[in-house]
């Protein structure tokens, strides 16, 4: 099968922080327990590049606006490498590609679906988004804790109320499925409490020309959002590719992995579009939490993001990956801190895996028992693919953990040291395959989490008379002392 598993696009207004490590590795997480089951997988992520935003951090850093969005760019996709995510193209929303794509895209709207009309509204530019009076908290928007602008101007609208029943058919027989299911209600109720037609356009003076022109007319840019949206289609080569026929199609499994505070634009809007435009829909989208820091909401005006890139050098990607993945439920907010991380990586990684795998090695080496060839259950690992499949990615760490655990106290309990002792052969080759084939099967479960450590373990595996032992997580000193 094919599968399309895509990141959302974050503005590039500043560097990466954390809260977005954890979206490129849950998507990364999916796309290489698909890879290994076999699958035929596209992994997408990118930057939106033509945010509004973008222009004035550019304009307060008192930097040319294209220097400014390549250097931050840049960083992110800097942020996908090092933690290892495997993306098959990194999408920038200013490549001339995409400007096709998008153009592209809206001559294939239904042109019954377009209009033209003068607007009054009230506009956030850090949601880049009109919010209604009954959105606003005391005067502000509840998320950026700012006024909106009044903004009148004439604008495209797109006639999103015609596919209000539709989109919520289309929900409600989990033809587009939602998780979480608390996300997948709210959806719901968004829907059934009546889609307004959206404005798709902005006047291109207000926004100093920055975005991508309505086709046919410069005086209007593409809305940013519908802009940005379009990304999952240009970043497979729409409409002429390959690339695009195979893995945006009917049949292919088609996921996107985004955050709880876009949910409108992915679940209503973009499959609006798509319906729109006839093309196929995305089958399933899922909606993650999002990370506080020492247990404070973080914000770019906040300015308390942290920075993902000395964390990954002194823990490892592997270890990054494991804490935002088992931190918490997938579906709700979750605390970073650095002390929970080292908590985190010596509990489960240093004394858990790492320890497993030490002892192992070295007892394979003693005890001279031949290496047989290793297998892992279909049980086993069929256990693992429910959990991964829903995104219960801590569910499906917590099982490995358990596992470990137990090997490590049977070899607690069974001393296999003292059977080398006495040269006891047949004890040995009772216990000892037995653990270094469930070693293998674990290596197999770890395999979309912490992909370096489970190289090692597979090489070491397969000759451990040859391997240097060498410890797979050194134990880390808090930093408490
Ligand atoms: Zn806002």
């Amino acid at each position: 099968m094919s599968i399309y598993i895509t990141t959302a696009i974050p503005y590039v207004n500043s560097s990466p922080h954390i809260g977005f490590a954890l979206e490129l590795v849950q998507a990364d997480a999916l796309c290489r327990y698909y890879r290994w089951r076999g699958e035929d997988v596209f992994l997408l992520t990118g930057s939106d590049d033509n945010a509004f935003k973008n222009v004035i951090s550019a304009r307060e850093h008192g930097i040319d606006v294209a220097e400014f969005v390549d250097r931050n760019s840049g960083a992110f996709q800097n942020l996908s490498r090092e933690l290892g995510v495997s993306y098959n193209n990194f999408i920038r929303t200013s490549g001339t590609q995409h400007h096709q794509s998008v153009h592209q895209f809206w001559r294939n709207l239904n042109s019954n679906d377009l209009y033209r009309k003068n607007y009054n509204g009230l506009y956030c530019f850090g949601c880049e988004d009109f919010l209604s009076p009954k959105d606003l908290v005391d005067g502000l928007c509840p998320e950026h804790l700012a006024p909106p602008t009044p903004v009148a101007e004439k604008n495209y609208f797109f006639r999103l109320s015609k596919y209000q029943l539709q989109l919520e058919k289309l929900i409600e027989n989990n033809v587009i499925e939602i998780y979480p299911e608390h996300c997948r209600n709210e959806v719901l109720t968004f829907i059934r409490n009546g889609l307004h037609d959206i404005s798709i356009s902005r006047s291109a003076e207000r926004i100093d020309n920055w975005g991508i022109p309505v086709p046919g007319d410069p005086d209007q840019v593409i809305y940013v959002w519908i802009d940005a949206l379009i990304n999952y289609l240009s970043g497979l080569g729409y409409n002429d590719s390959d690339c695009w026929r195979k893995y945006w199609r009917e049949d292919s499994l088609k996921i996107h992995v985004i955050g709880k505070n876009v949910w409108k634009f992915h679940a209503v809007y973009w499959p609006a579009l798509l319906l729109s435009a006839g093309l196929p829909l995305p089958n399933k989208i899922f909606i993650h939490g999002f990370f506080t820091v020492n247990g404070r909401k973080i914000g770019k005006s906040l300015g308390n993001g942290v920075d993902p890139t000395p964390i990954i050098r002194d823990f490892g990607a592997d270890a990054v990956r494991y804490y935002l993945l088992s931190a918490g439920q997938p579906f709700n907010d979750c605390d970073f801190s650095l002390e929970k991380l080292t908590s985190a990586y010596n509990t489960n990684l240093a004394n858990g895996i790492g320890n497993l795998f030490s002892r192992l090695i070295k007892l394979s080496r003693q005890s001279k028992v031949p290496v047989r060839q290793l297998t892992t259950s279909s049980a086993f690992l069929e256990k693992q693919a429910a959990n991964v499949e829903s995104f219960r990615f801590n569910t499906a760490l917590n099982f490995i953990r358990d596992e470990i655990t137990s090997i490590n106290r049977e070899i607690d309990q069974q001393k296999p040291w003292e059977a080398i002792k006495r040269c006891d052969i047949l004890t040995l080759e009772r216990i000892l395959p037995d653990w270094l084939n469930r070693l293998h099967g674990i290596a197999d479960l770890l395999t979309p989490f912490t992909p370096e450590c489970v190289e090692k373990i597979k090489i070491a595996l397969q000759r451990p008379d040859n391997c240097p032992v060498e410890q797979l997580f050194p134990r880390i000193k808090s930093s408490n002392g």
